[in-house]
């Protein structure tokens, strides 16, 4: 029985990202955040997620969990390519940062967002309404109208407030 487990676990890890984005095509739950046909309204708030690496501006893709083809999109997902998170939701819950990024399906850590990648030995600089983030990014929880900012630096910038009037 103890080597069925040890034989499981290497394999688990070996196939890797593959079932997020085969679940992504079938519009699967990812975290437990469900794709519905239209945009939950027990909640309708909004993050705005900037990366920088090296003082250049890394995109963040329009459409993100809006998987074409599907019929449906995340609770948590972007519109256009401005860095807002929009979270529409028909649940009351608090998402985290790494929940949209298992959206995206790509990754987040200390060292990576991304493309953005920390130099070796090194880390991001994540920062929440301008306070440093020291603690695991993936735990960082998408609020109404906060600025996060994650860069590899130096130089770091400071990025943009998003235009929060029409949000
Ligand atoms: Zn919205």
């Amino acid at each position: 029985m103890f080597s069925v487990l040890l034989l499981a676990v290497p394999a688990l890890s070996a196939i890797g990202q593959a079932p997020v984005r085969a679940q992504m095509l079938a519009g699967l739950a990812i975290d437990g955040i469900r794709c519905d046909v239209s945009e939950g309204a027990v909640q309708h708030i909004h993050t705005h997620l900037q990366l920088f690496d090296r003082g250049r501006a890394a995109g963040v893709p329009e459409q993100i969990g809006i998987p074409a083809g599907a019929g449906c999109l995340y609770w948590v997902h972007t519109h256009s390519n401005d860095g807002i998170i929009h979270i529409e939701a028909p649940v009351a819950r608090t998402f985290n940062l790494g929940q949209f990024f298992d959206i995206w399906d790509t990754s987040l850590s200390r060292m990576q967002a991304d493309g953005v990648r920390a130099r070796r030995g090194g880390t991001l600089r994540v920062t929440v309404n301008g306070r440093l983030w020291t603690r695991d990014p993936r735990s960082i929880p998408l609020r109404d109208h906060e600025e996060i900012v994650i860069q590899n630096g130096p130089p770091y910038v400071s990025g943009h407030r998003a235009d929060w009037s029409k949000l």
